[in-house]
């Protein structure tokens, strides 16, 4: 039955790539459609689509043989989506549940409007607009649509530095003081079951917004992992998600817990599920929107994910680098197979596995030594 079942996604990316092989332990047959001919994903499926996500017509003519469509990003041509929904077609996560997320302003009066605690910001249209908030800085100014990895990130520490700043519609957003960042992968199907994995930590690079590596379990007071959890849930049942949904979250100094964003996808902090969870979470997904029983979410080992960035150091010796990780117990290598070469690029991770949070530690110390 699952073999005739024909998925399509929308994003070729890394993501997408990793979805294709849960979706092959499915016996599913899939399609990816992304503007780069180049995407990882091109690899993988000989039902490769070149052609635009945010495209109406692209989309449209994507999703024409396909039952059932899902993302691995955000940007993609919500209209088409549901046009395709009126055509019989499943599309999951909904149009409105992408529609809410895709602006990070939308989505933080949509989480406002149930209750949900989120960084205080408030929308400005470019620069020019940003003179009007100056007595709002330091703040962090974020692009409302289409950021990730950091690149739609700055902070504003004084009005001299609104010259620098995005020249197009961002929310500024209040400073917080990080105690930690932790994510939740929710998964909801249509008939209202909800799973959740365990929190787990993030730890961002300090020169630029982008996830250095992620911890799994986090170490968490009880009560605020039992809140984030809820918190969680929450969101998917306000969304009436069906999918998966990550949701970032930010403790503070003070200990109160903040959504930051949401992303109804899988999700870079949950890469770990493949290599420490029962089901991770792309097969997770796939039990979703297809109406399956969701998974056990449960973890059996800790782990630490690592991010590999694109560095000089790794351009001139990439292949002894490569044969040294691989040879560290417990380490499970996801490479990207990204065309060039530019520098600070995310162009894998590495998963760490073992029986202790010590053990999982030293070994990942070890290969970031090797990266180095
Ligand atoms: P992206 O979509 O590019 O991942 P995020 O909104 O998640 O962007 O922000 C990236 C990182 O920037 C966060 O993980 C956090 O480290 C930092 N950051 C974001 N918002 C704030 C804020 N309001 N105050 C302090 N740091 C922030």
């Amino acid at each position: 039955m699952l073999e005739n079942l024909k998925i399509g996604i929308l994003g070729g990316g890394q993501l997408g790539g990793m979805l294709i092989r849960h979706a092959i332990d499915l016996g599913l047959s899939v399609s990816v459609m992304d503007k780069d001919a180049n995407a990882p994903c091109s690899r993988y499926t000989s039902s490769f689509f070149c052609a635009d996500q945010t495209s109406y017509e692209a989309v449209l003519e994507f999703g024409k043989g396909l039952d059932v469509i899902t993302i691995e990003m955000e940007a993609v041509n919500i209209d088409a989506l549901r046009e395709l929904e009126k055509q019989g077609k499943k599309v999951f996560p909904t149009p409105d549940t992408i529609k809410v997320i895709q602006d990070k302003f939308t989505q933080k009066q949509f989480l406002l409007s149930h209750n949900i605690p989120v960084v205080p910001g408030v929308a400005v249209e470019g620069k020019g607009d940003l003179h009007k908030y100056e007595s709002k800085l330091p703040g962090c100014l974020k692009k409302r649509r289409s950021g990730y990895d950091g690149y739609g990130v700055m902070v504003l520490k004084t009005p001299a530095d609104i010259d620098t700043a995005f020249e197009e519609p961002s929310v500024l957003e209040e400073l917080v003081d990080i105690k930690h960042e932790i994510s939740v992968i929710v998964a909801r199907n249509e008939h209202g079951a909800v799973k959740c994995y365990d929190p787990v930590m993030m730890v961002f690079s300090e020169e630029r917004f982008v996830l250095d590596f992620q911890v799994a379990p986090a170490e968490l007071e009880e009560g605020i992992r039992k809140e984030a959890i809820a918190v969680a849930e929450k969101i998917a049942d306000a969304l009436k998600l069906v999918g998966i949904l990550a949701v970032e979250m930010f403790v503070t100094k003070d200990n109160r817990l903040l959504v930051n964003e949401l992303a109804p996808r899988p999700h870079n902090s949950g890469h770990h599920t493949i290599e420490a969870s029962t089901t991770s979470q792309y097969e997770q997904l796939l039990r979703a929107i297809l109406g399956l029983p969701l998974g056990d979410t449960a973890l059996h080992c800790p782990s630490l994910m690592l991010n590999i960035l694109e560095t000089a150091a790794l351009i001139s010796n990439r292949a002894e680098k490569l044969q040294h990780l691989l040879d560290v117990p417990g380490a499970h290598l996801h490479w990207y197979g990204k065309k060039g070469n530019r520098i600070g690029r995310k162009i894998g991770h590495i998963t760490v596995t073992g029986s202790t949070m010590e053990d999982v530690v030293a070994k990942a110390e070890t290969i970031r030594k090797i990266l180095n």
